[in-house]
Formats: C-alpha cells, sequence, structure tokens
C-alpha cells in the first residue's frame, strides 16, 4: 500500500491511497478511508473475488474497532 502526499509544505496532506489486492485486509482499508472522504484504488490482481473458508471470529477488539 502507498499514499501520495504533497510534499514540502510542511504538511503531508493524504491525497489518495493505492491498496494492493482486494482480500478482506484490502477491503477493510477501502471502507473507513472511503468514509473519511480519501480516494483509495483497490487493484486485484484475481479476475474474480472468491469465497474461501468457513467463517469469520470476531473477537472484542474487532467488534470494538467495527463499532466506530
Ligand atoms: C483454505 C483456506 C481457508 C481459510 N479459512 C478461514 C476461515 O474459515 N476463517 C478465517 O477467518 N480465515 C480463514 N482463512 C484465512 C483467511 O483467508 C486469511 O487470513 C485472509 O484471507 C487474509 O486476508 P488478506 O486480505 O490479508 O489476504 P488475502 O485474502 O490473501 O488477499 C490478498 C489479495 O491480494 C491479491 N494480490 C496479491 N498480490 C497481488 C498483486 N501483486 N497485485 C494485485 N493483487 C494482488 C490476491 O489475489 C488476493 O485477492 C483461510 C485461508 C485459506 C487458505
Amino acid at each position: 500500500m502507498a499514499a501520495t502526499k504533497e510534499m514540502g509544505t510542511g504538511e503531508e496532506e493524504i491525497h489518495g491511497v493505492l491498496i494492493i489486492g482486494g482480500g478482506i485486509c484490502g477491503l477493510a482499508i477501502a471502507l473507513p478511508l472511503h468514509i473519511k472522504g480519501i480516494d483509495s484504488l483497490v487493484l486485484e490482481k484475481a479476475e474474480s473475488l472468491r469465497a474461501t473458508g468457513a467463517g469469520i471470529s470476531i473477537k472484542v477488539n474487532g467488534w470494538s474497532a467495527l463499532e466506530q
């Protein structure tokens, strides 16, 4: 993942975030960035997204983060 920043002004402003990989982590980053008004671009090498596994276990800290 990389972010483009305006440099040299003393202040760094994030204009956009490039996210490599549209797995759960990539998408979990893209959503809150969108909510905060920060543009992101998710690049995924697979032609389609497939569900893998049986379920997701979310512990207390995970639920706390999701509720924010
Ligand atoms: C068979 C199997 C069963 C599983 N079952 C469970 C389960 O039941 N419950 C559970 O919680 N977890 C399960 N897991 C683990 C879970 O899948 C991973 O922890 C989780 O997917 C990791 O998410 P991620 O976003 O970090 O990576 P990934 O899900 O691997 O996503 C990374 C993405 O990046 C893409 N990518 C990689 N390189 C590039 C590139 N250079 N350019 C563009 N795109 C790229 C890949 O195509 C992929 O889509 C299972 C894993 C496997 C393999």
